[in-house]
Parts: structure tokens; sequence; C-alpha cells
């Protein structure tokens, strides 16, 4: 993106301050019995804290493990080949102490680890991936701002992120050069808002716009908030999830005056629900901005129908809606996180019934060529006729659903045909109302309700 101002070359960066090593991580299989890697990151932390620093958003992006270096100062008992080198140098990695003090252990079997650390496999594209598969690219009428579906557009305010996702769809341009909007560009996306009154909902995303100083990203909020066809901003951010400290008053007391103002974040895994993150969330919906989560479905991360149970009812806990599981995109240097389109639809089948509807996300897949997103849902239409309509519901029931009465009188009646015993026909035809399978939990229940009501 451009020739504006970055973190990276502003005066957060110091360069005098050694890496930090974070907290306890619980030592991989390899550790040297004589290293105790948790009493020396447990004293990094401690220093950290008594200076009062560890809690500063500031410190914490000074101090992001930014090289393979860095992370084996950190990590020495990291086994990782010389290839690695490579990865990072196409595919940027930070990640704040902060983030990195999640990970329990090191490999990628830990959710954390797997979703920050440079994995050789990102070298290993099979030939159809693309690094822009959504074709942002060709939906950008002006620099920074992606136009495809008619009432909203997405300014990508930043290049910048607290950390770079291993899984991330911008791979292409995520931390690459880490820069911001500049002046002109964002009086460029300022006019041709203007010139676009059928825009009404304009996402600032990036990269990640909390990473920006509190006075940039104002800039461009004000920008388009001027502009009076736009009724809705949403703000896309990981940071209550990687860098919940930048959460601070004085961002959300600056957020309130742009209301209606919605964020959306990004949690993958229950490992990351922290105290730190609910605190982050707390005050953001406190400040009246409500969250959505957009989790990307990961293989060997969340594909695991207990654990996106897990996740969605944490998320609920910290007044979070679980809005969007992604399935992964077609991005070059993903294809190690990617899982078959089935297995967003076992979770989904999974979800319903057990979790609160409030905690079911839409699982959809953001089509190629910029096709947009498509919602997938199992199937719980068995079958339809002019009369009836037959649903499955999550236990296997099967129940019919009557259709308006005028329709019956229009149509012919149903055929009728002797000696069918049951099946889907039966409902579908009005014969029968429902298929209710025995022994399921809910029919013990009610079986033994009447068994109490017959008693008394
Ligand atoms: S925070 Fe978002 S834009 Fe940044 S690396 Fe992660 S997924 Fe990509």
């Amino acid at each position: 993106m451009n020739e504006g101002g970055s973190i990276a070359d502003s005066s957060l960066v110091s360069v005098d301050e050694p890496p930090l090593c974070p907290p306890s991580v619980v030592a991989a299989p390899s550790v040297d019995a004589n290293y105790s890697r948790s009493d020396l990151s447990f004293r990094s932390r401690l220093d950290a804290e008594k200076s009062g620093r560890w809690s500063e958003w500031k410190w914490q992006i000074r101090n992001r493990l930014r090289s393979v270096g860095a992370l084996l100062e950190c990590f020495p008992e990291l086994r990782m080949s010389a290839e690695i080198n490579e990865v990072v140098a196409r595919y940027p990695m930070a990640i704040t102490p902060y983030y990195a003090s999640l990970i329990q252990r090191l490999d990628d079997l830990d959710p954390v680890f797997r979703m920050s650390i440079p994995q050789i496999q990102e070298l290993r594209d099979p030939p159809f991936l693309k690094a822009d598969p959504l074709e942002e690219d060709q939906d950008m009428p002006v620099p920074g701002l992606i136009h495809r579906y008619r009432d909203r557009a997405l300014v990508m305010a930043t290049t910048t992120c607290a950390m770079y996702c291993r899984h991330c769809t911008r791979k292409r341009v995520a931390g690459t050069r880490e820069s911001t909007l500049s002046v002109p560009r964002i009086r460029l996306i300022h006019e041709y808002l203007t010139a676009h009154p059928e825009i009404k909902d304009v996402i600032i995303s990036g990269g990640d716009p909390f990473t920006m100083e509190t006075s940039a990203l104002e800039r461009i909020l004000e920008a388009v908030r001027s502009v009076p066809s736009v009724e809705l901003i949403r703000i896309g951010t990981r940071t209550p999830v990687v860098l919940p400290m930048r959460i601070t008053p004085e961002l959300t007391a600056m957020l309130r005056k742009y209301h209606p103002i919605w964020v959306n974040t990004h949690f993958n895994h229950p490992q990351e629900l922290t105290p730190e993150a609910s605190n982050a969330c707390t005050a953001l919906v406190d400040a009246g901005i409500p969250m959505g989560n957009q989790s990307v479905l990961l293989r060997g991360v969340n594909d695991d129908p207990e654990v996106m149970a897990q996740l969605c009812r944490g998320l609920l806990r910290m007044r979070v809606k679980p809005y969007y599981l992604f399935q992964c995109d077609l991005v070059r240097g993903v294809e190690h996180f990617r899982t078959p389109l089935a297995k967003g639809l076992e979770i989904m089948e999974y979800l319903r019934g057990r979790v609160s509807g409030l905690a079911i996300p839409t699982f959809v897949v953001d089509t190629p060529h910029g096709g947009g997103k498509v919602p997938l849902l199992p199937n719980y239409i068995v079958s339809m006729s002019p009369t009836h309509t037959v649903l499955r519901n999550y236990e296997g029931m099967m129940v019919q659903y009557p259709e308006p009465r005028y329709r019956h009188e229009t149509e012919h009646a149903p055929i009728a045909c002797a000696e069918t015993p049951e099946g889907v026909w039966q409902i579908a035809s009005g014969r029968q109302t429902a298929i209710i399978p025995m022994g399921g939990e809910r029919a013990v229940r009610r079986a033994r309700k009447s068994r109490v009501v017959s008693l008394k």
C-alpha cells in the first residue's frame, strides 16, 4: 500500500531492547533436561511486569519476535530447518510476547504455535493456489479500497499486524512492508465513497487497523464518517486475540465518537480466550460496540466439533457473537491448514442442538474469482411435496410441516399409495406427522416424564 507512515519506521520501534522471551511454556519432548525454559521466560515476564511494560501495547509491538534468530533465542529448544529463513523471507513473521506466552507446547500440536510459528509447508503449494484467490486487487477502484458487494466497501488501512497469522488470506500484503494509508490516499477513498452513495457499510481492515496510532486511525474514521451516505463502520481487528492491551480507554473514547461502529475479531481456539482477551472485549462492548467473531476453519487447530463448541460458548460469555466460520481460502502458503468442506458441515451439524443458536456461526466459503461468500449448511430438508415439507432435526427426527391450505386446494390430491407401511413419503403426503428415532436422549427424557405422570 504506500507512502504513509508506519509502525515499523515510527518512533515506536526501539532497537536497543533485546527481544523478550515469553512467559512459561510447557517444554516440548526434545527439551534438554538441564535447561529450565519456563524459569527464563517467567523471569522475563516478571521483569516486564515489574517495570509495568508488559501491559503496554507499544512495548508489545516493539518486542515482537520478528526473525528466526529472535525465535530461537526465546525458544532455544525449538528445532527448525534452515529453510525456515526462506519462509520468513517470503511471508513475514511477527509474534507479540503476549501471544507467544499462550503457547503451551513447542510443536504444531499446539494451536497457538501452529497459527504463529512459520512452517516449511508454507513453501509447498499445489499449483491451483493463488496469491490473491479472491481477486481483491481487481476490485480495487482506488488504491486501498475494495468494492465488491454493491453496498459495502473495504478499506485496507494498513499492512501491519501485531501477529502475522500463518493462515492469513492476505499473505500477499500483510507485513510485506509495514505501512499505513497516506493522507492523499485517504482523500481519494473519501472522494470515491462520496461518488458512490450506494455504499452504506464500510469495513476498515488491513492488516490490522488497531496497530495504528489512535490519531492515524481517527483520520480514516473521520474521513469515512463524513460521507453522509455511509451508515455503518465496521473494523476488523485481531488485537483482542494477539494484543489485548491495545484496547485502551484512549482508543475506546476515540471510537465512541464515530458510532455506529461494529468490531469483528478473529478468535480460532479456546486457548486464546484469556482473561486479558476477555477484558479487551468487555472494554469494546462497554463502549457500545457490538462484537462479532470470524473464525477460520484450520486443520490441526479447530477442525474438531467439540473445540469449536467450546470456542463458540466462550465467545458468547465474552459477549462476542460467533459470526462467520470461514472455509480456508485457496491462498498460497496455507495448504497445510485446509480442511475438506465436509469437515465444516460436520461441525455445523454437531453445533446445532448442542449450543445456543446465538453461538452458531454461519459457515461460509469465500468463492474464488471474487464471487463473494456462499453459506453452507447441512441439509435439513428431506423432501418437499405440494402439501407437506419433511424436515430433519439434529437428532434425526423427521417431521412434517404442512404447507398453507390454499396450496392444497389448487394442487392435485396426493396419489394414494396403499400398503406403504412407513417412510418419508408417508410424511410428505400428509399420512403421518413424524418419524421419531427411539432411544435418543430427548425421547428417553420424555418417556421418563410420561411414566412419572402416569404414576401420579
Ligand atoms: S491479523 Fe488478519 S490480516 Fe493480519 S495476519 Fe492475521 S489474518 Fe492476516
